[in-house]
């Protein structure tokens, strides 16, 4: 199992990062990709030190759409510079959020499209997130030729209908615990739609954990929840679901996501 996205570096976990990797170790996840967006450099730097650290994690790295209001030509050159290390498998997160609205429309467009251009610069794949905001992200990714480098469209709770637009952009979908909460939206019949070749999961620690763990803090080792319903909804056992994920992740973002996780408490 690969968990391709979780922010790992963030403070908070029990026993800090190298507990959170035991722990997902012994649930049996061989990759985490930390991600590290926040409206400074600290946030990508903390996630590139993870994947320097830990061998079984990559990072990802950008700019938040919460932050994108902090968004200046010093800092994304900086940005742009951490994001050429091998370590750095995507570009990202990036994107719209509608919902809640931490920076103006006009500056989460103008800061997505500076990532993708950044992601075609470099040749990596984009980390995409949006949240009520579905034909501007098209839109953007659409302007952009975003579909030069593909990418994920991660942490997936949209609509049917946007699924079918982002695969056809070539973008893979990244399944989330929501998947496994009582009311999934339409995450099953995006399910349902999506070719086994195109999907991805994650936690998206340390938030929305997935069933039975509901409430709690969100950690790399629940990814197991979220593909056993994933592959129940997809009709295929565990261990075919957890094959195909896996390898749809290592084609995606590199052979990087080979390297396997080690305990790095023993
Ligand atoms: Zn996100
Ligand atoms: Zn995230």
């Amino acid at each position: 199992m690969i968990d391709t996205h979780a922010h790992i570096a963030m403070e908070g976990y029990e026993g800090g990062t190298p507990a959170v990797l035991a722990r997902a170790v012994a649930a049996g996840v061989r990759h985490v990709i930390c991600v590290g967006a926040g409206g400074d450099l600290a946030e990508a730097e903390s996630a590139l030190a993870a994947a320097r650290q830990h061998p079984g994690v990559s990072a990802i790295c950008g700019i938040h759409p919460h932050d994108a209001e902090d968004w200046d030509e010093t800092l994304w050159l900086q940005i742009s510079q951490l994001c050429q290390a091998p370590e750095v498998v995507a570009i990202g997160e990036t994107g719209f959020d509608f919902h809640y609205h931490h920076s103006t429309p006009v500056e989460q467009e103008a800061v997505f499209r500076e990532h993708v251009r950044l992601a075609r610069a470099l040749h990596k794949p984009l980390c995409i997130h949006t949240r009520n905001a579905e034909p501007e992200t098209l839109r953007v990714l659409r302007e952009e030729n975003a579909a030069e480098v593909g990418g994920v469209i991660h942490c997936f709770s949209g609509t049917r209908r946007f699924a079918l637009e982002a695969l056809d952009l070539g973008f893979h979908l990244s399944i989330p615990g929501i998947v496994t909460f009582r009311k999934p939206g339409e995450l099953v019949e995006v399910l349902a739609a999506t070719p086994l070749d195109r999907l991805l999961v994650e936690t998206d620690s340390p938030f929305l954990a997935p069933m039975p763990h509901r409430g709690e803090r969100n950690e790399p080792r629940f990814v197991r929840e979220t593909l056993t319903k994933v592959a129940e909804l997809k009709g295929l056992s565990f261990e075919l679901a957890q094959a195909a994920t896996t390898a749809n992740a290592i084609r995606l973002f590199g052979e990087r996501l080979r390297v396997e996780l080690v305990d790095p408490l023993t």
